[in-house]
C-alpha cells in the first residue's frame, strides 16, 4: 500500500487528444455515461464539432472536451467545502457528500467542464475514472475508442506512451492565457475549434439548442459583425486596386485575396452540448442589494453618530432592526440559491479558506453578532458611547460584507468581466452600492420625518424608494447575466 502510495504522488495523470485520429463517433460520450450513470441533458465529456467552408469546400472538425484537470484548478479553489480537490496523482476530484450546489465551481471553470447532476443537486464532471485508476484500469473513454485517439497515462514519467506522444507532436491546450495549467494536451486542433468565441451557438444541424440564452443573443450577432466588417473593408479595398494594376501586381493581389478568402472561410459549429444558462441570476443580484441596504444602512447610520453630525433622523434602535432584517433576507436568498439547501451549514463547518464564499459566511455571521450585541444593549439602556465603541468592530466588518461579493466574483475565472476587476474597483463598487441602497432608507426616514405630515406624501416616498431599489435590483442582475452570457465551450 505504502509504495502504491508513494507511486501516485510522484504521478501527473493527464490526456492526449489525437484530433487527427477522432472519428467523431461519441463513442467515449457513451461509455463515460454508461460508466458513472450521468442522467440525460448533461455530460463528463462530449464532442465538439464545427464545419468549416461553404458547400461544397467543407470540412468537419471534431474534438473531444472535458474536463482538464488543471494544475492550477480554479474549481477546487473557489469551492467552499473542499468538495472539489486534487488529488496527489493530478486528478480532480469531487465528493458529493460536501457539495452544497452552490455552483460557484461551474462560474470558476473556464472550459464550461461542470454540471450540476439534476438527481442529485451536486456538481460533478470527469473524475478520469478515479475509481478503475486505483484498481490500474484506463479511463472508460480510453478504452472504448475505437481509434486509440485518447491516450491517458502520467505526464511526468518520461517513459510513458502519453509523455512521448506530448514530446513528438506539437501540441496545444484550451485557453492557455486563463492560467490554470490544463493537463489535457491536442494535437492538430484548429484555433477556431478551441476557442469557445471563435464560432456562434446557433444554427445547428443537430441538435435544437438555442442561441444564447434568451433576448441575450442579441450580444452574439453584435460579436459577429464587429468582426466581419474589418477583413471586408480590406477585400474591398484589394478588389479596386486589383482592376488598375499591372498584370505582373494583379497576380499578386489574386494570390492575396484568395489568402484572405481562405482565412474567412465559413465557420460554424454544428454540434456541442447544451448550454447551462444564466447560473446565477434574481437570488444572487437579491442578495447583494439586501446585504448592501443591511450594511450601508448600519455604516451610514454610525458614522453619524460617531462624528456627531446629527444629519440622519432614523433612530439606531430602528436602524439595528432593519440591518437585522435585511440581513435575514440576504442569508434566506443565499439558502434558496443552493441546490443542496439542507447542507448550507457546511460553508461553516467544512470551510475551504481560500474561497471567498466562506471567507464571505464568517463576516456575515461577525456582522450579525455584532448586530446582535447592539441589539442586547439597546434592550438594557446602555449609552451610546458603547455604541461608538462597538461600531469600531462593525463599521469594518459590515463594509466587507457589503463589499466581499467582489472578491468572489474575482474568484470565478470562468467569468472574465469578474475575473479582471482590479481590486480598487471591487472596493469602489460594493461601497457605492452601500451608500445607495442603505442611503435611501435614510434619505426616506429623513424627508419622512422632517418635511411630510401627510399619508399620500409618505406614500409617495415609499413608493419612490421602492421604486429606486428596483432599478438598482435590474442594474445589478443585468451585469450578473451579461457576464454569464459569454460562451465557454
Ligand atoms: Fe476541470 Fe474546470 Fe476544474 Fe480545470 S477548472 S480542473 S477544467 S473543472
Amino acid at each position: 500500500m505504502n509504495h502504491l502510495l508513494e507511486e501516485w504522488k510522484m504521478t501527473n495523470l493527464g490526456f492526449v487528444i489525437d484530433n487527427r485520429k477522432c472519428i467523431g463517433c461519441h463513442a467515449c460520450t457513451v461509455a463515460c455515461k454508461s460508466e458513472h450513470d450521468v442522467p440525460i441533458g448533461v455530460n463528463r465529456t462530449h464532442v465538439k464539432y464545427i464545419e468549416i467552408g461553404t458547400y461544397p469546400d467543407t470540412s468537419r472538425e471534431f474534438s473531444v472536451h472535458r474536463c482538464n484537470h488543471c494544475e492550477y484548478a480554479p474549481c477546487t479553489t473557489i469551492c467552499p467545502t473542499t468538495a472539489l480537490f486534487t488529488r496527489f496523482d493530478g486528478i480532480v476530484d469531487f465528493d458529493d457528500e460536501r457539495c452544497i450546489g452552490c455552483k460557484s465551481c461551474m462560474q470558476a471553470c473556464p472550459y464550461d467542464a461542470l454540471y450540476i447532476d439534476p438527481n442529485k443537486g451536486t456538481a460533478a464532471k470527469c473524475n478520469y475514472c478515479a475509481h478503475r485508476i486505483e484498481n490500474s484500469y484506463e479511463p472508460a473513454c480510453v478504452i472504448v475508442c475505437p481509434v486509440e485517439a485518447i491516450v491517458s497515462g502520467d505526464l511526468d514519467d518520461p517513459n510513458s506512451s502519453i509523455s512521448n506522444y506530448v514530446e513528438e507532436h506539437e501540441v496545444t491546450v484550451r485557453k492557455p492565457e486563463a492560467g490554470t495549467k490544463p493537463q489535457v494536451y491536442y494535437v492538430e486542433t484548429s484555433h477556431e475549434m478551441l476557442d469557445p468565441l471563435a464560432t456562434q451557438r446557433g444554427a445547428y444541424a443537430w441538435t435544437e439548442q438555442a442561441a444564447g440564452v434568451g433576448h441575450f443573443a442579441k450580444y452574439a450577432s453584435k460579436r459577429l459583425s464587429d468582426a466581419d466588417t474589418p477583413s471586408m473593408l480590406v477585400q474591398l479595398a484589394l478588389e479596386v486596386k486589383a482592376r488598375n494594376a499591372a498584370p505582373r501586381d494583379q497576380a499578386i493581389i489574386k494570390d492575396v485575396a484568395e489568402r484572405l478568402n481562405n482565412d474567412q472561410l465559413e465557420i460554424k459549429r454544428a454540434y456541442d452540448q447544451p448550454s447551462k444558462g444564466i447560473l446565477w441570476d434574481n437570488e444572487v443580484a437579491g442578495y447583494i442589494l439586501a446585504k448592501a441596504a443591511a450594511t450601508g444602512a448600519y455604516i451610514l447610520c454610525m458614522l453619524d453618530i460617531s462624528f456627531g453630525l446629527g444629519l440622519l433622523n432614523f433612530p439606531i434602535s430602528n436602524v439595528i432592526l432593519f440591518s437585522v432584517g435585511m440581513l435575514s433576507v440576504t442569508g434566506l436568498l443565499l439558502i434558496s440559491d443552493l441546490d443542496r439547501p439542507e447542507r448550507f451549514l457546511y460553508v461553516i463547518l467544512r470551510p475551504n479558506w481560500n474561497s471567498w464564499l466562506v471567507k464571505g459566511a464568517y463576516t456575515i455571521s461577525g456582522f450579525a453578532f455584532v448586530l446582535f450585541v447592539h441589539g442586547v444593549m439597546l434592550w438594557y439602556g446602555v449609552g451610546e458611547t458603547y455604541h461608538v465603541m462597538l461600531a469600531c468592530i462593525g463599521i469594518p466588518l459590515a463594509w466587507l460584507t457589503g463589499t466581499y461579493t467582489g472578491w468572489l466574483l474575482k474568484q470565478a475565472k470562468g467569468r472574465p468581466q469578474w475575473a479582471d476587476k482590479s481590486n480598487a474597483s471591487i472596493a469602489i463598487q460594493g461601497s457605492l452600492e452601500m451608500l445607495f441602497f442603505g442611503g435611501l432608507l435614510h434619505l426616506a426616514a429623513t424627508i419622512i420625518l422632517l418635511y411630510t405630515s401627510t399619508f399620500l406624501a409618505m406614500t409617495i416616498i415609499l413608493l419612490s424608494v421602492l421604486m429606486f431599489t428596483y432599478i438598482g435590483f435590474l442594474q445589478i442582475r443585468g451585469d450578473l447575466r451579461k457576464a454569464q452570457m459569454e460562451s465557454l465551450l
